[in-house]
């Protein structure tokens, strides 16, 4: 598979041909404006000593102090980080935030380390890169494997190198510890808004709107649930076990509650792999694999779960008129022209699973001016930025007859040229 820096090189030249890049902007959009790297040292609860690689990519500040999240992950490697670096870059620019782009690693398997030992690693990355951080320079963030008592421990770690009170400095921490409200729903809700602006444009009713969603957890069941409350019908929904189809409808609710009594979605029919087949009969369901749920009938399709996951080889069953792209990257390139011959309409990651970063800058916001939100001021202040990000993309979209993720890529690129050029970069 192509390595994700290259895609994102590919997405760039393609915007850039759009935009009349010269060589020079190109050059400046795919260098990272510095790359951090080094080894860290823990002692393991044996007494073992190990040695683990940490990256920070820190790509482009034109636009505001760096923002990313940080990996813990055995995959982690300084090629996914720098293209996740660069597509933090776009995304900020294309909620229109005044943040720019980075993304943090470190190489190891968490799954085999102690809650003692995870708290070594995290203190241990903050200690290693501490004077590139700060609330001014450079804000991290939760991302995969890494929680909010993470940030809690790197936030901590922060202050005593520094002796100061920073909060501002992470985001994504407990809300004890100045975390904002409305976070675990930001980036479904983010992604609501976008679909129901696309919608309004289509002249398009919720209630016949059929949704599939792949991934049930924070952001796909709070996409699944919001939606479903908006009188979306909710067809497909899946996990990593599995899922369920029904052209009826699903209630999100209903599957959750199964899902965490017995810890899988199917559980709402299916005892292990022994499934009750006349109840399924009678709700005329059917039990999908995790892939499945990817060409089942819909017009709204949610990758929610890994990236990568629609590919050329599954891109001509997608029976979807539109994908919501809420999980990162979950086109490959392939796929995408494959489906934009076929006129299906992406929604791209980075204007899609903004409200996440979004919520991330109104945290960043609250700590620096020592104010709290509620769910629902955070909520009102997240619609705009979502509503008029949409907007802006779809506008160039159609007034240079290209895709949703060409013209989301144009017009984060455009706003970081122009804050570049501004400081005479
Ligand atoms: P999560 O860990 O809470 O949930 C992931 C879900 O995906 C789980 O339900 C899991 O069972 C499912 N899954 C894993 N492998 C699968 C497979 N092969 N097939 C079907 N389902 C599978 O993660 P999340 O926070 O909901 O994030 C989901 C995606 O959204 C990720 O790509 C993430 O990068 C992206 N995203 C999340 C946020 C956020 O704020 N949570 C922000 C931006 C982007």
């Amino acid at each position: 598979m192509q390595n994700p820096f290259e895609f994102y090189k590919e997405n760039l030249e393609k915007a850039a041909s759009i935009l009349g890049l010269s060589l020079s902007d190109i050059q400046l959009l795919e260098t990272p404006d510095r790359i951090l790297q080094k080894e860290i040292l823990i002692v393991r609860d044996s007494g073992e000593e190990v040695m683990l690689q940490a990256f920070r990519v820190q790509f482009n500040n034109a636009r505001g102090p760096y923002k990313g999240g940080i990996r813990f992950h055995p995959k982690a490697d300084l090629d996914e980080v720098r293209a996740l670096a660069a597509l933090m870059a776009l995304k900020c620019a294309v909620v229109n935030i005044p943040l720019g782009g980075g993304k943090g690693g470190v190489a190891f398997d968490p799954k085999g380390y102690s809650k003692k030992e995870i708290e070594k690693v995290a203190r241990a990355f903050v200690g290693a890169f501490s004077n590139n951080l700060g609330v001014n320079i450079d804000i991290p963030a939760p991302d995969v494997y890494t929680t909010p008592e993470i940030m809690a421990f790197m936030l901590d770690e922060f202050e005593k190198i520094h002796g100061k009170s920073e909060p501002g400095m992470i985001t994504g921490k407990p809300l004890a510890l100045g975390g904002s409200e409305g976070r675990d729903t930001a980036t479904a809700q983010g992604a609501v808004y976008v679909l129901e602006e696309l919608r309004m444009v289509q002249g398009k009713e919720a209630k016949d709107l059929k949704v599939a969603v792949q991934g049930f957890g924070n952001a796909g069941y709070h996409a699944a649930r919001i939606l479903h409350t908006l009188g979306y019908q909710i067809v497909a929904l899946a996990d990593s076990k599995g899922g369920i189809v029904r052209q009826e409808g699903l209630n999100p609710l209903e599957v959750y509650a199964a899902k965490h009594e017995k810890d899988a979605i199917t559980a709402l029919y299916c005892e292990g792999s022994v499934c009750d087949t006349e109840k399924l009969a009678r709700d005329n369901a059917r039990i999908i694999s995790s892939d499945e749920v990817l060409t089942v009938e819909c017009d709204v399709l949610i990758p929610a779960a890994l990236d990568g996951v629609i590919t050329e080889l599954n891109a001509p069953q997608i029976k979807a008129g539109i994908i919501l792209e809420i999980a990162n990257g979950p086109t490959t390139p392939a796929a995408d022209t494959i489906l934009e011959e076929k006129g299906v309409l992406i929604v791209p990651d980075i204007l899609a699973n903004a409200g996440g970063v979004s919520t991330s800058y109104f945290e960043w916001v609250q700590n620096r001016i020592g104010e709290k939100w509620s769910e629902s001021t955070v909520h009102e202040k997240l619609k705009p930025l979502m509503v008029d990000a949409f907007t802006e993309t779809w506008k160039l979209a159609e007034e240079k007859h290209i895709s949703m993720r060409k013209a989301a890529f144009a017009l984060g690129i455009r706003r970081i040229l122009e804050s570049s050029r501004l400081r005479g970069r």
